[in-house]
C-alpha cells in the first residue's frame, strides 16, 4: 500500500487534501467538546438567573438538544468535505499529473528508439499562454524534434557514405575480376584505371575525416597574422599549370594595400584551393576565374567568379549541404565528394567570417563571397 502511494502522485494529492480536512474535522470536534460546552454553561446561567428554578430542567434538555444539532451539522460537513477532497484530487491529478504521464510514457518510447514520439498539447492554445507544465511538454517536444533530426542525420550520413564508397569500390572489384579472369588485358591503363578509383577512395576517406573533425570541431586553428593578398598569389602560383592545360585564364585583382587577417593559413588555403579548384572544374576551356580582394569597413571581401557552368537557383541553397552535387555523375567523375564546400563554410565560419555563393543560372557562372574580419 506505501509503495502504490509513493508511485502515485494523484493518491498523494488525495491524502493530502484528506488529511487537511481530517485536522479540520478534528479541530471542530474538540471545539464543540471542550469549549462548546463551557460556553452555552455561561450563556444559559444568564437565562436560568432571569427565569428562576423551573428553567434548570429546560437548560439539560435544551443543550443536549444543541449538541444533538450540532453534531448533525459535523457529519453533514464531513461528508461534504470528503466529496470535496475527493472531487478537487481528481481535478489536479487530471490537471497535474496527466501532463507528467504523457511526458514520462514519452520518454520511455523514445528511450526505446521511436523519436517520432510527441507530448499532446492543448488544441488551439498559444504556447506562451501554458502554464509550466505545459512549457515543460513544449520543450520536451523541441527536444525531441532535435534528437529526430539528430538521428536521421546519422542515418542519411551513413546511406550517403555507403553509397560514395560502392562506387569505386565496385569500380575496382571488376577491374580486378576482369583481370583475374584474362577479361581486362594486363595493360598499363587498366592499372591505372585502378589506381584511380584506389585514389578516389583515399581521397574520401581524407574529405570525411576532415569532415568529421570541423563538424565536431575537434582541430585546433593554428592562428597568426595572415597576408591575404600574398596567400592568394601563393595559391594562384600553385594551380597555375592546371590552368594553363585546361586553358582557362586566371585573373588576379586584388588590392594592394590589404591589412592582415587573424587565421589559419593552412586551413584558409584549404578554402581557397577548394573554391578556385571548384571554378577551374565548372569553367570549360576558354573561361575565365577571376579573384578579388579588397576592404570593405572592417572586413576583407574575397570573391572568385568564372563564367562556367553556373548553378541553378533550386541548387544554390544546397551547396554548402555534405554530399550534395548539383550534376552527381560530373562531379563524381571529376573525383568531386560534394564535401569540400561544407568543410570551406565550417572554416570560414571558424574564423569568424562568412561565405555565400551566388549564380545567375546555369551556362552564366558562379561566383563565392567570403568576408573575414580584419585583426584587430
Ligand atoms: P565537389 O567536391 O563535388 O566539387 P563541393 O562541396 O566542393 O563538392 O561542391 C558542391 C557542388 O557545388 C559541386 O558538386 C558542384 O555541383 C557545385 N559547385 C561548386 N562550385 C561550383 C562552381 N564554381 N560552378 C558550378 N558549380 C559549382
Amino acid at each position: 500500500m506505501l509503495n502504490k502511494i509513493r508511485r502515485r502522485l494523484g493518491l498523494k494529492f488525495f491524502i493530502s487534501y484528506f488529511v487537511v480536512i481530517l485536522v479540520g474535522i478534528i479541530v471542530l470536534i474538540s471545539a464543540t467538546e471542550f469549549t462548546v460546552p463551557s460556553a452555552f454553561d455561561r450563556h444559559l446561567a444568564e437565562m436560568t438567573e432571569a427565569m428562576g428554578p423551573s428553567a434548570e430542567s429546560l437548560e439539560r434538555d435544551l443543550f443536549d438538544n444543541f449538541r444533538n444539532a450540532v453534531n448533525e451539522s459535523l457529519i453533514i460537513s464531513s461528508a461534504a468535505a470528503f466529496i470535496a477532497a475527493v472531487l478537487v484530487s481528481i481535478f489536479v491529478t487530471r490537471q497535474v499529473v496527466a501532463p507528467i504521464r504523457g511526458i514520462m510514457e514519452a520518454s520511455q518510447y523514445i528511450a526505446e528508439g521511436h523519436y517520432d514520439e510527441r507530448v499532446k498539447l492543448p488544441d488551439g492554445v498559444d504556447h506562451s499562454d501554458l502554464d509550466e507544465l505545459g512549457q515543460l511538454s513544449v520543450s520536451f517536444n523541441q527536444m525531441t524534434l532535435q534528437l529526430e533530426k539528430g538521428e536521421s542525420l546519422r542515418k542519411q550520413l551513413i546511406g550517403d557514405i555507403a553509397h560514395e564508397l560502392r562506387t569505386p569500390l565496385s569500380t575496382i572489384k571488376g577491374s580486378l575480376e576482369g583481370l583475374i579472369d584474362g577479361i581486362l588485358p594486363a595493360t598499363n591503363d587498366t592499372y591505372h584505371q585502378v589506381y584511380q578509383e584506389a585514389d578516389r577512395l583515399q581521397r574520401l576517406v581524407n574529405d570525411l575525416q576532415d569532415l568529421n573533425r570541423v563538424e565536431s570541431s575537434a582541430y585546433q586553428l593554428d592562428l597568426a597574422p595572415v597576408d591575404i593578398r600574398r596567400l592568394i598569389e601563393k595559391i594562384s602560383k600553385r594551380l597555375d599549370l592546371q590552368f594553363i592545360e585546361k586553358q582557362v585564364r586566371l585573373s588576379l585583382s586584388l588590392s594592394p594595400t590589404l591589412p592582415f587577417v587573424l587565421g589559419d593559413e593552412d586551413r584558409l588555403t584549404q578554402v581557397f584551393v577548394n573554391l578556385i579548384g571548384n571554378s577551374l572544374q565548372y569553367t570549360p576551356a576558354g573561361g575565365v576565374v577571376e579573384i578579388t580582394a579588397q576592404l570593405d569597413k572592417n572586413e576583407i571581401s574575397i570573391t572568385i567568379s568564372d563564367n562556367g557552368i553556373g548553378i541553378d537557383s533550386e541548387h544554390l541553397p544546397h551547396i554548402f549541404t555534405r554530399f550534395y552535387r548539383v550534376d552527381k555523375s560530373r562531379s563524381r567523375a571529376g573525383g568531386g565528394s560534394g564535401i569540400g564546400l561544407t568543410i570551406a563554410k565550417h572554416l570560414v565560419e571558424s574564423h569568424g567570417g562568412v561565405i555565400k555563393a551566388a549564380s545567375s543560372g546555369v551556362g552564366h557562372g558562379s561566383t563565392f563571397s567570403i568576408r573575414l574580419p580584419v585583426m584587430a
